[in-house]
């Protein structure tokens, strides 16, 4: 495993990375001492504990960067791991999973589905094709992993997250297949949005004349470029939790620019298999009821007036040529990831690891790392 097997598809790669794992350490633990640990979606629908061996901890995490974990979720990256052989969830009602709860999309050839909360769009995992659970480690609040492996980092030309931030001796590797420009009939560059199902599917385009002459709007247009927009990386727990990564990319947009239009506060009519979810009292979210994807955020704090709602849009789903930070678009707020002060308290090794290597990335990038406003 610790060749390069470039060439492998995803879904075979992705069945070898899970017989990788935890094998030699649930061989190797005893039966007596278990360390419970609990998980729930954001909405609560969904909720187990997990009994694991304690000498199989720290359980190893890993960072899948392939193109299905970031089209089914929205980032750029799940950030996960694989439970030990037979260790399954104790379901909190003591039964079965309850699949009234929880929404199963099937990956077109890959044999196993995914799972996530059909009310708030929580990503729950799945078995692997060898058995065993994948989970997210976003579901639960007390760490017990540490992340050693990173995924499919090939599958990302321009290094997506900061590469190989913790050591780590074994990668998997698959080609990047590189998506085409898109140009809308009046010849204006777009660039689309889609999630892995294709429900949702949208464009956006560059800052406008119009968008820069708007006294509210123009503060999202980038402090540096105005040919395109601001991004960031987002490690709040409510983003984390409910897409199932760490870390959340986020593009923000104004909604009247997005094509087709998004409807007001997400919710108003049908727009295409969006599901929305009230994930606090002024933010709402909207994910694939399909496919699982984070797809927007709408916060009422960027929103002035209907007509100047700025949205949030999960970069995992764009189709950037360029490569998943989609460079040629966004202006990252590489200095400044939000809420990564909360996020130590969530899993340290992972936060610092990134903010410190965002920062470099924004330096090498700008010649320094940026800080604008977003809000
Ligand atoms: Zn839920
Ligand atoms: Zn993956
Ligand atoms: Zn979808």
């Amino acid at each position: 495993m610790s060749q390069s097997v470039t060439g492998m598809t995803e879904s075979t790669a992705a069945a070898l990375l899970s017989k990788a794992f935890n094998h030699d350490k649930a061989a190797s633990s005893g039966p007596h001492e278990t360390k419970k640990v609990a998980a729930h979606c954001h909405c609560g629908a969904v909720q187990f504990t997990v009994g694991l061996p304690a000498a199989s901890l720290p359980l190893r995490g890993f960072i899948c960067h392939c193109s299905i974990c970031r089209y089914t979720q929205g980032t750029y990256a799940r950030t996960g791991v694989v439970l030990p052989p037979a260790i399954e969830p104790d379901w909190a009602d003591g039964g079965s999973m309850p699949s009234e709860k929880v929404a199963s999309y099937k990956v077109p050839g890959y044999p196993t589905a995914r799972l996530f909360c059909s009310s708030c769009g929580t990503t729950i995992g799945g078995h692997g094709e060898n058995g065993q659970w994948s989970m997210p480690v976003t579901l639960f609040d007390e760490k017990f992993w540490e992340f050693r492996v990173h995924a499919f980092p090939k599958s990302v030309p321009d290094g997506g997250k900061r590469r190989r931030p913790f050591g780590i001796a074994r990668t998997i590797e698959t080609p990047f297949v590189a998506a085409q420009p898109e140009r809308a009939t009046d010849g204006t560059e777009r660039l689309r949005a889609e999630c892995h199902c294709g429900g949702v599917s949208f464009t956006i385009p560059r800052p406008s004349q119009a968008i820069i002459d708007d006294a509210y709007l123009r503060d999202y247009v980038s402090p540096s470029d105005p040919t395109k927009w601001k991004a960031l990386l987002d490690l709040c727990r409510d983003c984390g939790r409910l897409s199932g990564a760490n870390v959340v990319p986020w593009m923000l947009v104004p909604r009247v620019v997005i094509e087709p239009p998004v409807p007001s506060d997400l919710q108003e009519q049908p727009y295409g298999t969006l599901k929305t979810y009230k994930s606090s009292a002024l933010s709402t979210r909207g994910f694939c009821g399909v496919c699982g994807a984070t797809v927007l955020l709408a916060h009422k704090h960027r929103e002035p007036t209907a007509a100047q709602a700025v949205l949030n849009v999960a970069m995992g789903l764009l189709r950037a040529p360029e490569g998943v930070k989609a460079e040629r678009w966004a202006t990252w707020r590489a200095g400044k990831p939000a809420w990564a002060e909360d996020a130590k308290g969530f899993d340290e090794e992972f936060t610092v690891s990134l903010v410190e290597g965002h920062r470099r990335w924004g330096v090498e990038r700008y010649g320094e790392a940026p800080e604008f406003d977003v809000i």
